[in-house]
């Protein structure tokens, strides 16, 4: 499934090759952060960074956990990172990183930025350094501590490293330029205090690298080529660069060249705010269906291969875009199009007596598993006096353009007979409770010998036969379509859409569909695509989860 499309990246990565400035290699790296689960804006980067280096002979993509800041990161993400990537289709084979297994070598190479009076041993609080950083139109200030002695430098981070200080006592920088344009440049912090154990390394460290410190080394040191990063990272670059270049790596060094994130409308691709949704039970976990993680669409019922389309589709460009929720639906309704078994199934169930069938009489009628794939064969459906139809299938006054079931109207039964409403039972309420029909014995398989044509096709269960399930509809997590991707955590919740998840009970299954292992997908007819909920579903209390809808019910 190579990727056919060009694009700048490709394209940067194709002259390199030609000038030889990597001797023909190509490496790249993903580097999640472990604390959060993958997310589809992840996939895109996944897409991006294995497809890449898949192209080319010898091309390898590391998997590299960017675990530098134990505080929120946990074992449970890294398993799930890799679970997540797996799934997607991508192997790292034997390159598996990990930053945390950088450290000593990230304070040997701190120490000679000291060494050679490149790096500072700072005493001004978080707040201060803040301060003295200025603005876009304020030059920085700066620090009174910027000129401590080499030695003193050296005592001073050897001690941090030794752990006699307190959490935020002292930060390590780096003396680039308090003045410059790109307030990036203006002294970054490199290292932090932090007396917390981290999930690899446990109790060896406490103090910390800061991202863009361990980046660029961790990219040298493992042989990375082209270091593929969003946006948001592009006044980063000038610092990535100034490190390697201050250390004296050797060269060829790696490059860094950024893209746009993918923003989706309707949902937000932040783990922050994904993560405060996950602590506050707006959601069941990272995995609940209505998240856009990777386990969430899995779960779902979202295929890789649909993830991959759409990730091809949307390529990679330099501009910040927001993609459309139905162009990821489409993608999947492609794929299980093809290949999702159609079932039967009623989700607001409404009973229909035929009172012309034999009591305790039975048949099983044939269906078609599959028509866009022949080879998936057919089932037999159990048929009886008692069925369940859709509740919206019967209309007691229809309207023009109704052509469903109505009183003395006639309909077919998709692979059944054709029948017909003569009477409407109500309740006490004048609810409609229960419909009798008759049928036409000559119209078994759905056509009438003497050529009589019916409007309207629907889908039914037989009541004895019928498997009892849960059914959980799904609508977008957030009611506007902006992704809530900003920093203003109140518009976030007050954009959450309250009714994005339906649980509907009683629905009525076809009898195939008890055996269903959790995960499987089908089409229920007329309705969309489900699949097994793979969490909370058991053949004793069936449960399944709308993935998408038959039509794109985005389009107005
Ligand atoms: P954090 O908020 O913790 O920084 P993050 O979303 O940046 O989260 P990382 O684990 O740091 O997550 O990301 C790993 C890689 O995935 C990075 O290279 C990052 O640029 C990329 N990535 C993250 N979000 C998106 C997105 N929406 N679209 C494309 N790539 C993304
Ligand atoms: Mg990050
Ligand atoms: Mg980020």
């Amino acid at each position: 499934e190579a990727s056919s499309s060009t694009d700048f990246i490709r394209t940067i990565i194709a002259e390199d090759k030609q000038t030889n400035k990597y001797g023909g290699r190509v490496v790249t790296r993903f580097p999640p952060e472990p604390n959060g689960y993958l997310h589809i804006g992840h996939a895109k980067s996944i897409y991006l960074d294995f497809g890449v280096a898949s192209e080319h002979d010898g091309g390898v993509c590391h998997l590299r956990f960017d675990d530098t800041n134990p505080t929120k990161e946990d074992i449970e993400y890294v398993e799930s990172i890799q679970e997540d990537v797996n799934w997607l289709g991508f192997d790292w084979g034997e390159h598996l990183y990990y930053a945390s297994d950088y450290f000593e070598q990230l304070y040997q190479y701190a120490m000679q930025l000291i060494k050679t009076g490149h790096a500072y041993v700072e005493s001004l609080s978080a707040d201060e350094i803040r301060d003295y950083r200025g603005t876009l139109t304020d030059p920085g200030r700066e620090s009174p501590y910027r000129n401590r002695s080499i030695e003193e430098n050296l005592d001073l981070f050897e001690r941090m490293r030794a752990g006699e200080f307190e959490d935020g006592a002292y930060v390590l920088r780096a003396k680039i330029d308090m003045a410059s344009p790109n307030i990036t440049m203006r002294d970054p912090t490199l290292y932090r205090i932090r007396n917390v154990p981290h999930h690899r390394t446990g109790d060896a460290w406490c103090i910390y690298p800061m991202y863009d410190f361990t980046h660029c080394i961790s990219d040298a040191i493992e042989g990375v080529t082209h270091s593929l990063c969003t946006l948001e990272f592009e006044n980063n670059r000038p610092l990535y660069d100034w490190v390697l270049e201050t250390l004296d790596l050797p060269k060829p060094r790696p490059q860094q060249i950024e893209f746009a994130r993918l923003n989706l409308e309707h949902t937000t691709l932040s783990k922050r705010h994904l993560r405060r949704l996950v602590e506050g039970g707006q959601v069941s976990g990272w995995d609940d269906p209505r998240m856009p993680t990777i386990s969430g669409l899995r779960r779902r019922g979202y295929t890789p291969e649909a993830i991959r389309h759409f990730c091809e589709h949307i390529g990679v460009a330099k501009r910040d875009s927001t993609v459309r929720m139905s162009l990821l639906e489409y993608f999947i309704r492609q794929d299980l199009n093809q290949r999702a078994p159609r079932a039967m199934a009623v989700l607001r169930p409404l009973k229909v007596v035929l009172l012309n069938y034999p009591e305790h009489d039975e048949e099983t009628l044939e269906a078609i598993n599959n028509p866009e794939d022949p080879g998936a064969g057919t089932r037999q459906v159990p048929f009886s006096r008692e069925l369940y139809i859709e509740r919206e299938d019967f209309m007691e006054e229809p309207p023009k353009k109704y052509f469903r079931l109505a009183p003395g109207r006639e309909v077919r039964l998709r692979y059944a007979y054709f029948i017909t409403c003569v009477d409407v039972i109500k309740d006490d309420a004048g609810q409609v409770v229960e419909l009798h029909c008759t049928y036409d014995p000559e119209t078994r398989g759905g056509s009438a010998p003497d050529g009589r044509k019916v409007k309207a096709t629907l889908h039914w269960v037989s009541a004895a036969h019928a498997v009892d399930a849960e059914v959980r509809l799904y609508e977008p997590l957030l009611q506007t379509p902006d992704s809530a991707d900003s920093d203003s955590p109140d518009d976030f919740t007050q954009t959450l859409n309250p009714n994005s998840l339906d649980v509907l009970t009683g629905c009525k299954l076809e009898p195939s569909l008890a055996e269903a292992p959790p995960g499987e997908r089908y089409q229920f007819e007329r309705q969309g695509y489900f699949c097994v909920d793979s969490r909370d579903s058991t053949p004793a209390r069936p449960i399944f989860n709308r993935t998408v809808t038959l039509r794109d019910t985005w389009a107005k």
